[in-house]
């Protein structure tokens, strides 16, 4: 894969760059805990270890999984994004979101183009200002769950910040598999999910919304109705009126009209 690496990711999206250690190798262990805030995490289920943890968050494991599954001639890749926090067992790197890059062109390895981190940091600067690039994704077909020699050139290259990790997915076998920095390796290590954040909130209170909408209808439709039925009542009376009057009306004149009239208004 000749042109993985035609343009390295800005260096704005990831400064500041906490964590980073100059001319020694990435690992996860030399991340000091103080300079992450704090944050407690929320797990569905799993332990987390003592010391740096990866957490992916479930809707964005969803994506990933969806975005392989959705091409399984070739390579897919994109970035993951997130931030890094402290809680009482050390740091963890939450992955919150996660960047869709391209296929590759052909069947063979990803490639992170010049226009794919084009993409990538418009993608960053319109909605996650406040996150940063904390590794990258992409898929093996079918063919297991390890790093490339190509691989492990793509992380040292592009997300060698100690916290920066790298993820396989297998969309075919189902496997994945989540790499982080040890001693200037990229190495496999366990995962937790946490639960999306309430997203079913807002389609409730949409609901609910609409809800009070249709019962603003529905009581606008309750008073055109109730008035309806007093005007036919209304109208029904006057036409009973009209039709009682002419019944008992007077007798046309002549003595054949007052039999009649008589005959008509007595029942004889
Ligand atoms: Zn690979």
């Amino acid at each position: 894969m000749s042109d993985t690496t035609s343009e390295p990711p800005s260096t704005e999206t990831n400064s500041p760059t906490p964590g980073a250690s100059a001319g020694s190798l990435p690992d996860v262990s030399g991340i000091s805990v103080d300079e992450w805030p704090a944050r407690e995490l929320t797990l569905h289920s799993g332990t987390r270890s003592d010391g740096f943890q990866v957490v992916y968050r479930r809707d964005v494991l969803d994506s990933i999984h969806s975005h392989g599954q959705s091409n399984t001639k070739v390579e897919v890749c994109g970035v993951l994004v997130g931030r890094v926090y402290r809680d009482s067992a050390g740091t963890y790197l939450l992955v919150d979101a996660c960047i869709a890059g391209e296929a590759a062109s052909h069947a063979a390895n990803v490639t992170f183009t010049g226009a794919t981190w084009s993409k990538i940091h418009d993608e960053m600067d319109r909605l996650y200002p406040e996150e940063r690039i904390v590794g990258w994704y992409h898929t093996h077909p079918a063919f297991g769950i390890f790093l490339s020699e190509m691989d492990v050139f793509i992380q040292a290259n592009f997300f060698n910040l100690p916290w920066q990790v790298a993820m396989v997915y297998d969309p075919i076998g189902g496997d994945e598999g989540t790499f982080v920095w040890r001693n200037g390796m990229p190495t496999r290590e366990p995962v937790l999910c946490e639960p999306a954040p309430p997203a079913t909130e807002e389609p409730t209170s949409l609901k609910a919304d609409e809800f009070a909408a249709l019962e603003d209808r529905l009581s606008v439709f309750d008073r055109v109705f109730v008035v309806m039925l007093m005007l036919f009542v209304a109208i029904l009376l006057v036409l009973l009126i009209i039709y009682e009057l002419r019944s008992t009306a007077p007798p046309p004149p002549g003595p054949v009209g007052w039999l009649q009239w008589s005959a008509t208004a007595h029942g004889t």
